[in-house]
């Protein structure tokens, strides 16, 4: 059978595809070499706009009674005062989301997993590890080993969420971008029966919990993260010193000591110890023919901010709206062609933040550490009133309409009246907001809604009155196509232009 997609890899990413694509009626093959899912924690953040792409993905009701709400991030420096706050308590919630969550990643992804397993349209083939492909004028081949037999599946397009060391990337000959930032760090994980118990912190904003915040603590003596996580459990991050053997580090007796200070007294129970080297890496191709690098095949980030799955998130969620658009819509399959172009400045950005906050993070030297203190609190002195959500920025290029007012960013995503978030009462394709009835503007495939009809207008009223506009066109992944004043016909005009006739083949 030939497929429309294969999703090499069932992380996160790849589940996520499979449920984004299922939804739309693709037909779709993941290929698993695992039997299981992993069973261990990496990621524990994530960001409201992964929440609305649950609900896009239809798995919200399965995820959400997993997600822990939070406050955001605290950074501590050498002297034990506050040096950086980029927390939400008491901040509107524009996306109708809290900014952050905490979560455990194996439930996650047995959710992901749950949300596609009855969908006829995809098959999720365990055990099966990708050995190679080949690509020509009709799609690509891909060959895969079951069982130490080797099969071959068809398919029009390749997504590759083989994760960091992905065969895919390596049979396509893909280098990755070294950012230059490589550290290594021990990260434990532990189920806690009370709170953590923290040395004391000066200048600790009003209103803030430490028990409810990522805190970094930027002690050059060693740097560490506390975070929360869902129900009881926690991550610490200690950065390994130089000279230090990542096996002694990670040995039960050393790691009880290093979690053990922050846990007097609350009984815990350790459930994993491993070094990681975080490092910043961006492959230089996402696409090559058919076959698109997303997740960490892609890229991997330091996880100073906790957005490297969700980067991977984002990826699959622009492509697959595009594949259905090129599937069920008759959009030019050159559409596919903006995939890197959008996401890679994009994921460039949000990494350069989470290295520049890893140098500051790691620096070791008393002296350098106190200056560094002084420089950080007065940069945020200049930033009051940060949340995390400013590091992601607007896409710039590919199928916006650059130039207009708001094209790129996130739209919101209010809560009504009656409770129920946009989403739920708009659909999550093609969207037009107007302003009232008199302003013109329609077209098939985009649904027309009425500000002031809403059952509360308020807050896309205001986003309009914003960005001084009358009409906002916003894409089925969330992101905002353009906007216009008194009419929207023009912007229609430019998406069925984009969508339709696009041409341009940049891979
Ligand atoms: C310590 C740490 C903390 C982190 N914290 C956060 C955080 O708070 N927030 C956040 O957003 N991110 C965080 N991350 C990053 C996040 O964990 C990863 O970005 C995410 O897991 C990547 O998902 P993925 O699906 O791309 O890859 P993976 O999760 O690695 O999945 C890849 C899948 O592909 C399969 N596979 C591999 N090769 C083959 C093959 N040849 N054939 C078939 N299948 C194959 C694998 O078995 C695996 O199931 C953190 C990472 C670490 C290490």
């Amino acid at each position: 059978m030939s497929y429309d997609v294969v999703v090499v890899g069932c992380g996160p990413v790849g589940a996520l595809a499979a449920n984004l694509l299922g939804l739309k009626g693709l037909q779709v093959l993941v290929l698993e070499r695992e039997l299981e899912h992993y069973p261990l924690p990496r990621a524990v953040h994530l960001d409201h706009e992964m929440m609305r792409l649950f609900q896009s993905a239809g798995v919200i009701d399965r995820v959400e009674g997993d997600m822990i709400a939070t406050d955001g991030h605290l950074h501590v420096g050498a002297d034990h005062g506050v040096i950086r706050y980029m927390g939400t308590v008491g901040k509107p919630r524009p996306f109708g989301w809290a900014n952050d969550y905490f979560f455990y990643q194996p439930e996650l992804e047995a959710h992901l997993r749950e949300g596609f397993a009855g969908m006829a349209n995809v098959t999720l083939k365990l055990g099966a590890t990708f050995t190679g492909l080949e690509q020509d004028a009709g799609g690509v081949t891909v060959s895969h080993d079951e069982g130490g037999e080797r099969q071959t599946a068809s398919a029009r397009w390749v997504i590759a969420c083989d994760g960091a060391r992905s065969t895919v990337r390596k049979a396509l000959g893909v280098d990755l971008d070294d950012l230059d930032f490589e550290e290594p760090w021990l990260v434990v994980d532990a189920e806690v029966q009370g709170p953590v118990s923290f040395p004391p912190i000066a200048g600790v904003p009003e209103g803030a919990d430490l028990q409810r915040l990522s805190v970094m603590m930027c002690d050059p003596v060693r740097p560490a993260t506390v975070v929360p996580g869902r129900r009881d459990h926690r991550r610490w991050e200690f950065m390994l010193l130089p000279g230090e053997d990542d096996k002694a580090m990670s040995a039960p007796d050393k790691v009880a000591e290093l979690v053990g200070a922050w846990m007097a007294d609350v009984p815990h129970e350790i459930v994993r110890a491993a070094t990681y080297r975080f490092h910043g890496l961006v492959a230089h191709r996402w696409q090559v023919g058919n076959v698109f690098l997303a997740g960490d095949a892609a890229h991997q980030t330091p996880p100073f901010f906790g957005q490297g799955m969700c980067h991977g998130l984002r990826d699959v969620a622009n492509l697959a709206w595009k594949m259905d658009a090129v599937i069920n819509a008759g959009a030019s399959p050159a559409i596919l062609d903006t995939y890197q172009p959008e996401r890679d400045p994009h994921v460039r950005a949000v990494i350069g933040a989470a290295v520049a906050a890893g140098r500051y993070i790691c620096e070791l030297d008393p002296h350098l550490a106190a200056t560094r203190d002084t420089r950080i609190r007065e940069e945020a002195r200049g930033k009051q009133g940060e949340t995390a959500h400013d590091l992601i920025p607007a896409i710039r290029e590919g199928l916006v309409l650059s130039g207009t007012s708001g094209a790129g960013a996130r739209f919101v995503q209010p809560v009504l009246a009656d409770g129920s978030k946009l989403d739920e009462c708009t659909g999550d394709g093609w969207r037009l907001f107007v302003r009232d009835d008199t302003v013109p503007g329609e077209a098939g495939g985009v649904t027309r809604v009425v500000a002031a009809a809403l059952a509360d207008n308020e807050a896309i009223a205001s986003w309009l009155d914003q960005h001084g506009v009358d009409a906002v066109l916003v894409r089925p992944d969330h992101y905002v196509f353009g906007t216009a004043a008194d009419s929207a016909e023009d912007l229609l005009a430019a998406r069925a232009a984009q969508l339709f006739d696009h041409k341009e083949l940049t891979a």
